[in-house]
């Protein structure tokens, strides 16, 4: 005993709780009036002692400890039993005394003072000593009699009402034991008795949110008697009210309740309205939801949308919520309803008649089964932007969040990985003979090379291209950076200074028109005609387009700048413009440049300068042999003038983690969305570029904006305004296939100074996006670059990414999960009049880029390096394929030097094999700059290893403007197992090569494929190891010998140690079934090379090092 010290008003308490133990202990030979007698007295002493109370009571206090300690004491004399507590002892006792209505209602009166406070604690104790269990026996029990006492059950549910949230089984103990329908009948019996319905509602609600409970209760028509209770705005039983909403709203959760409840939409949306509209001091916000909460749930099921709809949900909810946005504590009604609104907004096909691909490419050869077999054959008549059937099929789960995201990913990732032990071992048998393999001899001159004819003093002479170079690798001659005079190119010229003569023949604001070489390539079925003269004069006034015949730009050089005029000037800048050669200006449009202003004036900027690598001429040079199934004809500027690289880090917009949510912009968007079935005649809908119509040119309206992607890795198909400044796009499919978008790039062009205009990308696949979580569009200005800062910048704000409202039917899903399209919406303001800016959702890198780079790659070679160019193969498109070969020449042509040289190690890299992920080439471009540089690194790189590179595996996929494949409409990422010469022949000839070094002997020592990752951020490696991969699988170890050498982690590791940007933690080298027909995997299991990663670099930033956020880096630019 330890209770004497200071707690004197609590000893009648012990004594009477020490009486009551006595009486348990004694059983049935006692006086059940005794009984009643002590706990009436514990009961008066808590209910009129405040003191007691308090101090049994108040969290913290030692009193109720006490006390519960020495009735611990005394009832472990009970039944032998130790640590019986106090609380089950009562219970016990009235269970005892079921026949003495009194005491039992003494000690649930008790019970009800002793569990109102002191919070979970009392309640788990409670429960833990099945507390539940007693009660609900006591509820059949009193069910029994007839009829039940009123005050007994209110007591009893009361305390259920109590108890049931603390305890996770309490609604299996409640159907188990059958005390489910004693409350419910109590409820039917009772509707009028506001009293007792109260504590049988919360008990109800506690029942209801078990699933199984829910479906039990509804069959016995608790959903119907909910409806009975709720009802139009009134003051009187609003807790009533709420719990019967709350109850409803967990009963709805079950598919069958909510079909029984379809029929009590209109109600409910009326009855929203009577306390939208009686509720104005917002005192009763808790009920609205409660409505808005069973709207949502019954909007979960196809007939619940369209019972939603036809009793003009959309609009009344629309209404409501526009009238609740001043109002900030309504936000969650607001949410609510944009749920319930989006749910139930009518599915939509794309503005499209097929999802098809715009362009056709006619393939040589169509394997029966392939995809694109299936997509061409797909019965005539089949609709495959959307069926009926897809319509309302049920909602599936909103507000995916990064986190479930990964944790799918993570799950998935479980999933996949490979179980079978006999695909994790190395694949013995080469299925193909050497002397097939033979011919692949060529590319790998240098294995050979004796260098007996070499010219160790003009070494240039010695090593060139291959003659398997086509054509258009014929040598260029174009200006170099040292043969201009050097320019500031970001100061203007002061007024009457003569500007110096820049490179370019000629700028126009439009697009540089190329006349390409016409030599009929027969594939093409498709040709879109430029979108007009209309357009072109549109754009910039007084300024004349110039056509660059084929011999324009090798007529460059010195020869261009004859043409050059004095600059008018202008107030508001000052600048050089360059008339194009054979180009006179008239005087007439001398006055219209005038007149037009800021914009009209240009300055060349010298992009010579600033990217050493870059040069417009030869691009355009390059272009010409550049082979696209649109039969591209025109060149975007920001390739043309090039991109330089963000002088400071970008900065990623401050975002709150988890965006679906509704955060003000993106509810804005949603309203805006949602007026347009409101209002529909607000709407403009109109056309204004379609590259399904033979001929896109767009009629001006007046005020449009003007599109175009009618250049290399373009991709818009169709633009519509639907406001005034407001336009939804859509993205063109890959070729020769129905889906993939998520790359874009496109143009715009005649927009209003600082409007804000709204651009919504409507068909966007992925269901989750970076732009979720900071990342903003990139934007190429014309006006910025010719004012000398021709570089891509993060722009947009209001930058949201959600589902929307327009589907496709699971046939032309091709089994694809995700039926409906995603909006990837961001607002721009443009800064200048008469701009044309580019929109993309990545730095572009085209595949004419490549081929400028590569040619200008070699101004870097020095009399020391070994560099060779060869073409691996052609495409389907036509294009060639590039192969390089970069090490170190040998130090003279002795024998010892020859025989280092030729058995350096090989490293084999490649890249771009997703013409998407644009990032991957700006980190080959990284690379190759690096291997062939004037560092002492790169010198002892390449004294050591041969590099063997292709730096892009998927030019026709670029160039096209595919987010994924090449042009049969398949990942070229998956074909490794079996390439096809004919349908994948970059694939084919590449795993030729590695082939080939395997049958020699020679197979690489590292295999790196480059990526990016557009989820997850810094730089990454997946490898592949037999004994990580056995480990996640449980597949047991004595299954298979675990010798591995462990050197596959030794590169990562080291670049995690070297690079900011690389994260250990994010690689993995673990083989996954998914993947077995990836490069990383072919390479590691067929050719046998250990080292063969895949090297994901992120699309949108790093979480570490110091390129932490918030800013981005641009990795390899
Ligand atoms: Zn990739």
């Amino acid at each position: 005993m330890t209770t004497e010290k200071g707690i004197p008003s609590n000893s009648r308490v012990l004594m009477l709780f020490g009486q009551l133990e006595k009486l348990n202990r004694e059983s049935m030979l006692v006086d059940p009036e005794i009984a009643r007698q002590i706990t009436a007295k514990v009961l008066h002493l808590i209910q009129t002692q405040e003191k007691t109370r308090k101090e049994i009571m108040s969290k913290g206090s030692s009193g109720m400890e006490v006390i519960l300690a020495t009735l611990e004491h005394l009832s472990s004399k009970y039944g032998g039993c130790v640590t019986r507590p106090v609380l089950y002892s009562l219970v016990q006792s009235c269970e005892r005394n079921t026949q003495d209505l009194q005491t039992i209602l003494n000690i649930l009166y008790i019970l009800n003072e002793l569990l109102t406070v002191g919070g979970g604690r009392r309640i788990g104790v409670f429960v833990s000593k099945g507390g539940t269990g007693i009660l609900l026996q006591l509820v059949i029990r009193a069910s029994k009699e007839s009829p039940p006492s009123e005050e007994f059950m209110l007591q009893l549910h009361s305390v259920l009402a109590k108890v049931g949230p603390k305890d996770r089984k309490f609604g299996v103990k409640a159907r188990l034991n059958g005390a489910l329908n004693v409350t419910v009948n109590l409820l039917k019996q009772n509707l009028q008795n506001h009293k007792l319905l109260l504590p049988c509602l919360l008990v109800l609600q506690v029942y209801s949110s078990n699933t199984v409970n829910a479906v039990s209760l509804g069959k016995n028509g608790v959903v119907e008697l909910m409806f009975k209770i709720i009802g139009p705005y009134s003051k009187k039983n609003t807790s009533l009210l709420k719990v019967s909403l709350d109850t409803l709203g967990a009963l709805l959760k079950s598919k069958t309740n909510a079909q029984r409840a379809v029929v009590h939409v209109p109600v409910l949306l009326y009855i929203y309205q009577d306390w939208h509209r009686n509720d104005t001091r917002h005192r009763h916000i808790l009920i609205r939801k409660g409505i808005l909460g069973c709207l949502k749930n019954i909007t979960n099921i196809k007939l619940g949308r369209k019972a939603f709809i036809d009793a003009d949900g959309m609009r009344i909810l629309y209404n409501t919520s526009n009238e609740c946005l001043p109002v900030r504590t309504l936000d969650p009604l607001i949410n609510t309803s944009s749920l319930i609104m989006r749910k139930c907004f009518p599915k939509n096909r794309l503005p499209l008649s097929t999802i098809k691909s715009v362009f056709h490419h006619q393939l040589l050869c169509v394997p029966a089964g392939g995809p694109v077999a299936q997509l061409y054959n797909q019965p005539l008549g089949v609709d495959d932007v959307v069926d009926e059937s897809d319509n309302y099929e049920d909602a599936e789960a909103e507000n995916d969040t990064e986190n479930e995201m990964e944790e799918k990913d993570r799950h998935a990732g479980n999933d996949d990985v490979e179980t079978d032990i006999n695909k994790l071992r190395p694949k013995e048998t080469h299925s193909r003979p050497f002397e097939e393999l033979k011919i692949y001899e060529r590319f790998f001159m240098e294995l050979s090379e004796d260098f007996q004819v070499f010219n160790f003093d003009n070494p240039k002479r010695g090593v060139t291209a291959t003659p398997a170079a086509p054509k258009s690798h014929r040598p260029i001659i174009v200006p170099t950076t040292q043969a201009l005079p050097p320019k500031n190119p970001t100061a203007a010229p002061l007024q009457g200074e003569c500007p110096h003569p820049a490179p370019v023949p000629a700028l126009d604001l439009d697009t540089i028109n190329i006349t390409k070489d016409q030599d009929g390539c027969g594939d093409h079925t498709h040709s879109r005609s430029h979108p007009g003269a209309g357009l072109e004069q549109e754009l910039v006034q007084g300024l004349e387009r110039v056509a660059l015949d084929g011999a324009g730009p090798q007529a460059g050089g010195g020869g261009v700048n004859k043409h050059n005029r004095q600059p008018p000037i202008l107030a508001g800048g000052v600048a050089a413009r360059l008339g194009g050669e054979g180009e006179e200006m008239s005087a007439e449009d001398w006055a219209e440049e005038e007149e037009s202003g800021e914009g009209a004036v240009l300055h060349v900027p010298d992009t010579a300068l600033l990217l050493p690598l870059h040069d417009p001429d030869l691009y355009v040079e390059m272009v010409k042999s550049t082979r696209s199934v649109p039969q591209f004809s025109e060149v975007a500027y920001p390739d043309y003038l090039g991109h330089v690289a963000p002088t400071s880090r970008e900065h990623i917009l401050e975002r709150v983690y988890g965006v679906q949510s509704p955060l003000p912009p993106f509810r804005t968007k949603i309203f805006q969305d949602i007026e347009r079935l409101i209002h529909p005649n607000d709407i403009l809908d109109k056309v204004v570029y379609d590259l399904d119509i033979q001929s896109c040119t767009v009629v001006d309206g007046g005020g449009s904006l003007k599109f175009n992607s009618q250049f290399e890795s373009g991709n818009l198909r169709k633009a519509v305004q639907v406001r005034k400044f407001e336009y939804d796009l859509v993205l063109n499919s890959d070729i020769n296939s129905n889906h993939y978008h998520q790359w874009f790039y496109f143009e715009v062009s005649g927009m209003r100074v600082g409007s804000p205009y709204r651009f919504n990308i409507i068909n966007c696949e992925k269901s989750n996006s970076q732009f979720n979580y900071g990342m903003q569009v990139l934007m190429y200005s014309v006006q910025e670059a010719i004012s000398g800062r021709p570089r891509w910048v993060r722009t947009g704000t209001d930058i949201c990414y959600y589902k929307n409202h327009f589907s496709r039917s699971s046939i032309a899903a091709g089994g694809q999960k995700g039926k409906s399209y995603y909006t990837m919406t961001f607002s721009m303001t443009f800064n200048h009049k008469d701009d044309v800016c580019y929109f993309a959702y990545h730095y572009p890198y085209t595949y004419t880029t490549l081929k400028m780079h590569l040619q200008k790659l070699e101004a870097l070679r020095t009399p020391q390096t070994y560099l060779r160019k060869d073409v691996l193969c052609e495409t389907l498109g036509g294009n060639s394929c590039p192969l390089l070969t970069i090490t170190a020449m040998p130090e003279s042509t002795s024998n010892d030097q020859i025989c280092q040289f030729r058995n350096r190690p090989l490293v084999f890299l490649s890249s771009r094999v997703h013409p998407g992920e644009t990032n991957a080439s700006w980190v080959m471009k990284g690379t190759l700059e690096f291997l062939m540089g004037s560092s002492p690194l790169a010198h002892s790189l390449r004294e050591a290893y041969i590099f063997k590179i292709v730096p892009m595996l998927n030019p026709d996929g670029v160039v096209n403007g595919n987010h994924r494949c090449s042009l049969s409409g398949e990942d070229l990422n998956r074909q490794w197992q079996n390439p096809s010469p004919e349908l994948h022949p970059t694939i084919y000839h590449t795993k030729s090569l590695l082939q080939y070094l395997a049958a020699i002997q020679r197979a690489p020592l590292v295999f790196c494929d480059y990526h990016g990752h557009s989820r997850k951020k810094n730089v990454f490696m997946y490898g592949c190891s037999l004994k990580e991969t056995v480990w996640e699988t449980n597949i047991s170890a004595t299954s298979c010998e675990l010798h591995e050498d462990l050197g596959y982690r030794t590169l990562p590791k080291i670049l995690s140690q070297m690079a900011p940007a690389f994260s250990m933690a994010s690689c993995s080298f673990v083989v996954e079934r998914s993947k077995e027909a990836t490069a990383r995997v072919v390479v590691w299991r067929e050719i046998g090379v250990k080292r063969s990663y895949t090297m994901e670099s992120t699309l949108c930033g790093c979480d570490q090092g110091k390129y932490k956020q918030p800013e981005y880096v641009l990795v390899g630019g």
